[in-house]
Protein backbone atom coordinates (compact mmCIF):
# COMPACT_ATOMS: atom_id res chain seq x y z
CA UNK A 1 0.00 0.00 0.00
CA UNK A 2 1.73 3.45 -0.79
CA UNK A 3 2.12 6.25 1.49
CA UNK A 4 0.33 9.16 0.73
CA UNK A 5 2.82 11.31 2.87
CA UNK A 6 6.89 11.00 3.04
CA UNK A 7 8.62 13.35 5.29
CA UNK A 8 12.33 13.08 4.72
CA UNK A 9 15.11 14.55 7.39
CA UNK A 10 18.64 13.47 7.69
CA UNK A 11 18.28 13.04 11.55
CA UNK A 12 16.14 11.28 13.47
CA UNK A 13 13.92 13.92 15.71
CA UNK A 14 13.88 16.29 12.84
CA UNK A 15 10.89 15.41 11.69
CA UNK A 16 9.33 15.87 15.02
CA UNK A 17 10.65 19.42 15.67
CA UNK A 18 10.01 21.13 12.12
CA UNK A 19 6.33 19.20 10.53
CA UNK A 20 5.48 16.23 13.21
CA UNK A 21 2.22 18.60 13.97
CA UNK A 22 1.64 17.92 10.57
CA UNK A 23 2.03 14.23 10.31
CA UNK A 24 -0.03 13.65 13.47
CA UNK A 25 -3.06 15.48 11.50
CA UNK A 26 -2.68 14.00 8.18
CA UNK A 27 -2.91 10.56 9.97
CA UNK A 28 -5.84 11.91 12.33
CA UNK A 29 -7.06 12.88 8.49
CA UNK A 30 -6.79 9.21 7.13
CA UNK A 31 -3.67 9.60 5.31
CA UNK A 32 -0.78 7.25 4.94
CA UNK A 33 2.27 9.10 6.58
CA UNK A 34 5.63 7.81 6.41
CA UNK A 35 8.82 9.16 7.99
CA UNK A 36 12.87 8.65 6.15
CA UNK A 37 16.01 9.68 8.29
CA UNK A 38 18.81 9.65 6.32
CA UNK A 39 21.41 8.80 9.38
CA UNK A 40 21.37 6.60 12.52
CA UNK A 41 22.40 9.63 14.73
CA UNK A 42 26.06 8.47 15.76
CA UNK A 43 27.31 11.12 16.13
CA UNK A 44 25.44 12.70 18.91
CA UNK A 45 26.53 13.65 22.14
CA UNK A 46 23.83 11.30 23.94
CA UNK A 47 22.06 8.21 23.50
CA UNK A 48 23.51 5.48 21.30
CA UNK A 49 22.25 4.19 18.12
CA UNK A 50 19.92 1.52 19.90
CA UNK A 51 18.31 4.33 22.06
CA UNK A 52 17.87 6.64 19.41
CA UNK A 53 16.07 4.09 17.23
CA UNK A 54 13.67 3.09 19.83
CA UNK A 55 13.15 6.33 20.62
CA UNK A 56 12.32 7.13 16.89
CA UNK A 57 10.00 4.10 16.36
CA UNK A 58 8.04 5.73 20.01
CA UNK A 59 7.92 8.69 18.07
CA UNK A 60 6.08 7.80 14.96
CA UNK A 61 3.69 5.57 16.94
CA UNK A 62 2.61 8.75 18.72
CA UNK A 63 2.39 10.82 15.76
CA UNK A 64 0.96 7.83 14.20
CA UNK A 65 2.71 7.36 11.41
CA UNK A 66 2.67 3.90 9.28
CA UNK A 67 5.79 3.87 8.01
CA UNK A 68 9.85 4.90 9.86
CA UNK A 69 12.99 3.50 8.29
CA UNK A 70 16.19 5.29 8.67
CA UNK A 71 19.16 4.99 6.25
CA UNK A 72 23.15 4.21 6.85
CA UNK A 73 24.26 7.11 5.15
CA UNK A 74 26.89 8.31 8.15
CA UNK A 75 25.73 10.74 10.62
CA UNK A 76 27.48 14.51 10.14
CA UNK A 77 28.61 13.79 6.61
CA UNK A 78 24.97 13.49 4.48
CA UNK A 79 26.61 13.93 0.49
CA UNK A 80 24.84 14.38 -1.91
CA UNK A 81 25.86 11.89 -4.21
CA UNK A 82 25.08 9.13 -6.34
CA UNK A 83 24.91 6.22 -4.40
CA UNK A 84 22.79 8.03 -1.61
CA UNK A 85 20.58 9.46 -4.26
CA UNK A 86 19.93 5.76 -5.43
CA UNK A 87 19.24 4.72 -1.61
CA UNK A 88 16.35 7.68 -1.49
CA UNK A 89 15.15 6.26 -4.94
CA UNK A 90 14.56 2.89 -3.52
CA UNK A 91 12.41 4.08 -0.59
CA UNK A 92 10.65 6.35 -3.46
CA UNK A 93 9.94 3.72 -5.38
CA UNK A 94 9.00 1.40 -2.93
CA UNK A 95 6.32 3.54 -0.65
CA UNK A 96 5.70 5.52 -3.51
CA UNK A 97 4.53 8.81 -1.76
CA UNK A 98 2.22 11.62 -3.51
CA UNK A 99 3.26 14.39 -1.13
CA UNK A 100 7.57 14.27 -0.17
CA UNK A 101 8.14 16.39 2.24
CA UNK A 102 11.98 17.97 2.12
CA UNK A 103 14.03 19.95 4.84
CA UNK A 104 13.87 23.85 4.04
CA UNK A 105 17.39 23.95 1.11
CA UNK A 106 19.18 26.23 3.32
CA UNK A 107 20.32 25.78 6.95
CA UNK A 108 22.87 25.79 9.39
CA UNK A 109 23.30 22.43 9.80
CA UNK A 110 25.23 21.32 6.61
CA UNK A 111 23.50 17.81 6.91
CA UNK A 112 19.96 20.07 6.49
CA UNK A 113 20.31 21.90 3.83
CA UNK A 114 22.16 18.68 1.80
CA UNK A 115 19.11 16.02 2.97
CA UNK A 116 16.92 18.89 1.22
CA UNK A 117 19.09 18.64 -2.12
CA UNK A 118 19.37 15.18 -1.63
CA UNK A 119 15.91 14.34 -1.41
CA UNK A 120 15.07 16.68 -4.28
CA UNK A 121 17.59 15.15 -7.18
CA UNK A 122 16.09 11.78 -6.14
CA UNK A 123 12.72 12.45 -6.35
CA UNK A 124 13.51 13.41 -9.78
CA UNK A 125 15.65 10.47 -10.96
CA UNK A 126 13.10 8.36 -9.56
CA UNK A 127 11.11 9.22 -11.89
CA UNK A 128 13.53 8.13 -14.69
CA UNK A 129 11.94 4.25 -16.10
CA UNK A 130 15.26 3.89 -17.81
CA UNK A 131 17.15 4.29 -14.57
CA UNK A 132 18.80 0.83 -13.44
CA UNK A 133 17.40 -0.08 -10.04
CA UNK A 134 14.44 -2.38 -9.03
CA UNK A 135 10.96 -1.07 -9.02
CA UNK A 136 8.83 0.29 -11.54
CA UNK A 137 9.47 4.46 -11.73
CA UNK A 138 7.91 6.54 -9.20
CA UNK A 139 8.23 10.39 -8.76
CA UNK A 140 6.08 12.33 -5.70
CA UNK A 141 3.72 14.88 -7.51
CA UNK A 142 4.30 17.44 -4.68
CA UNK A 143 7.24 18.57 -2.84
CA UNK A 144 6.90 20.94 -0.04
CA UNK A 145 10.02 21.86 2.44
CA UNK A 146 9.38 21.95 6.01
CA UNK A 147 10.96 25.64 6.98
CA UNK A 148 10.85 25.69 10.90
CA UNK A 149 14.80 25.63 10.81
CA UNK A 150 15.49 28.76 8.67
CA UNK A 151 13.90 31.97 9.37
CA UNK A 152 12.50 32.38 6.21
CA UNK A 153 8.84 33.69 5.41
CA UNK A 154 6.75 30.31 4.46
CA UNK A 155 4.43 30.20 1.53
CA UNK A 156 1.80 28.49 3.89
CA UNK A 157 1.05 27.65 7.80
CA UNK A 158 -0.66 23.86 8.95
CA UNK A 159 -3.03 24.79 11.76
CA UNK A 160 -1.48 22.18 14.27
CA UNK A 161 -3.57 23.80 17.65
CA UNK A 162 -5.29 20.44 18.05
CA UNK A 163 -1.90 18.47 17.81
CA UNK A 164 0.45 20.58 19.38
CA UNK A 165 0.87 18.35 22.66
CA UNK A 166 0.89 14.93 21.16
CA UNK A 167 3.52 16.33 18.61
CA UNK A 168 4.95 17.70 21.75
CA UNK A 169 5.16 14.10 23.19
CA UNK A 170 7.07 12.75 20.39
CA UNK A 171 9.77 15.32 20.84
CA UNK A 172 9.54 14.45 24.05
CA UNK A 173 9.86 10.60 23.20
CA UNK A 174 13.77 11.17 22.39
CA UNK A 175 14.49 10.85 26.31
CA UNK A 176 18.22 10.51 25.62
CA UNK A 177 18.17 13.92 24.26
CA UNK A 178 15.98 15.90 25.78
CA UNK A 179 15.85 14.86 29.84
CA UNK A 180 17.83 16.97 32.38
CA UNK A 181 20.84 14.90 32.76
CA UNK A 182 25.10 15.61 33.06
CA UNK A 183 25.96 14.71 29.53
CA UNK A 184 26.26 17.65 27.26
CA UNK A 185 24.64 20.05 29.60
CA UNK A 186 26.64 22.89 28.82
CA UNK A 187 25.48 22.76 25.17
CA UNK A 188 21.84 20.81 25.84
CA UNK A 189 19.17 23.59 26.89
CA UNK A 190 16.93 22.01 30.20
CA UNK A 191 14.10 20.24 29.51
CA UNK A 192 11.78 22.80 30.42
CA UNK A 193 13.86 25.36 28.39
CA UNK A 194 12.91 23.18 25.10
CA UNK A 195 9.03 23.15 25.60
CA UNK A 196 8.99 26.83 25.51
CA UNK A 197 11.05 27.33 22.52
CA UNK A 198 8.95 24.76 20.88
CA UNK A 199 6.27 26.45 22.27
CA UNK A 200 7.42 30.31 21.01
CA UNK A 201 8.03 28.78 17.75
CA UNK A 202 4.69 27.41 17.31
CA UNK A 203 2.27 29.96 18.49
CA UNK A 204 4.53 32.34 16.22
CA UNK A 205 3.51 30.87 13.19
CA UNK A 206 0.30 30.34 14.39
CA UNK A 207 -0.32 33.96 15.16
CA UNK A 208 0.56 34.67 11.42
CA UNK A 209 -2.31 32.29 10.61
CA UNK A 210 -4.58 33.86 12.91
CA UNK A 211 -4.75 30.46 14.92
CA UNK A 212 -3.05 29.30 18.17
CA UNK A 213 -0.47 26.60 16.97
CA UNK A 214 1.02 26.42 13.55
CA UNK A 215 3.98 24.79 11.48
CA UNK A 216 5.34 26.71 8.51
CA UNK A 217 6.18 25.54 4.94
CA UNK A 218 7.40 26.82 1.79
CA UNK A 219 6.48 25.55 -1.93
CA UNK A 220 8.11 26.63 -4.80
CA UNK A 221 5.35 26.70 -6.97
CA UNK A 222 2.24 29.12 -6.81
CA UNK A 223 -0.68 28.61 -5.06
CA UNK A 224 -3.94 27.97 -6.95
CA UNK A 225 -7.65 29.11 -5.67
CA UNK A 226 -10.43 27.42 -6.72
CA UNK A 227 -12.74 29.57 -4.53
CA UNK A 228 -12.51 32.74 -3.57
CA UNK A 229 -14.44 33.12 -0.36
CA UNK A 230 -13.10 30.24 1.35
CA UNK A 231 -9.42 31.55 1.43
CA UNK A 232 -8.26 31.18 5.02
CA UNK A 233 -6.58 33.88 7.26
CA UNK A 234 -8.00 37.48 7.69
CA UNK A 235 -6.32 40.29 6.17
CA UNK A 236 -7.49 43.51 7.98
ZN1 LIG B 1 18.98 17.64 12.43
Amino acid sequence: MPLDLLALAAHRDDVEQTCGGTLLKMAERGHRTGILDLTQGEMGTRGSVEERAHEAAEAARILKASWRHALDIPDGRVENTWENRLKVVRVLREQRPRVLILPYWEGRHPDHYTASMLGYEAAFISGLAKLPLEGSAHRPFKIIYASLYRDVRPTFLVDITGQFETRMASIMAYKSQFTDQQAGSGIFPAQKEIRARVEAMARYYGMLGGVTYAEPFVQKEIGLVEDLLAIPVKSI
